[in-house]
């Protein structure tokens, strides 16, 4: 009765979805898209197929359209509805030209509208907000910071000198009470 009681005066967890939209973290896994470049205006992906490789469940096909100064995508079909929302495409894309969305307000009831080709990928990046991973930004985040060379090696000397110092101490011959003891 008492937990009873607790319950009715906590405040509601619940929010009234989708009129009350929650904040979502800077890292959201929501829906994928294809990005642009901000400076050209040129679609970024380059049609390298790294995240058709990777692709645990295999949803992504990609034709590489190769050109002159770069190559495109030609094709591109992600499919959503088996989409395990792991992020690896987004880890491995060299040009950041895949990201996911803060958002996963694409619920329909119709399979097809979750198919998602180049055009419909490339909307859902100017639809919603985007989330902090990027493809650069994970690798540069997963890189091991380099040590300093000089000042490691410095730090380092007394420390590897300090127990050479003891070792005769504690190998010293037995002192003449021992010795007699023995
Ligand atoms: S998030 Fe994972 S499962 Fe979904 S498309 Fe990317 S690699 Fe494939
Ligand atoms: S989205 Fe990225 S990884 Fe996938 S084909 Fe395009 S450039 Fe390559």
């Amino acid at each position: 009765m008492g937990i009873t009681f607790l319950n009715f005066l906590r405040k509601p967890v619940t929010v009234h979805y989708p009129e009350v939209k929650r904040v979502y973290p800077d890292r959201f896994r929501g829906v994928l898209a294809l990005t642009y470049d901000k400076e050209t205006g040129e679609e970024n992906c380059i049609g390298c197929r790294l995240c058709e490789y990777i692709c645990p469940p295999q949803v992504i096909k990609v034709e590489m359209l190769k050109a002159e100064k770069r190559n495109f995508a030609k094709v591109f079909t992600l499919e959503l509805y088996a989409c395990e929302f792991c992020e690896l495409c987004v880890q491995v894309c060299p040009t950041d030209a895949i990201i996911m969305m803060k958002s996963f307000d694409l619920a329909t009831s119709d399979r097809r509208e979750l198919l998602l080709d180049k055009d419909r990928l490339h909307t859902i990046g100017l639809q919603f907000e985007p989330s902090w991973a990027t493809g650069t930004g994970l690798r540069d985040m997963q890189t091991p910071p380099k040590a300093a060379p000089v000042e490691h090696a410095k730090a380092e000397a007394p420390a590897a000198a300090a127990p050479a110092a003891k070792t005769p101490a504690t190998s010293a011959p037995a002192t003449s009470t021992e010795a007699k003891a023995e």
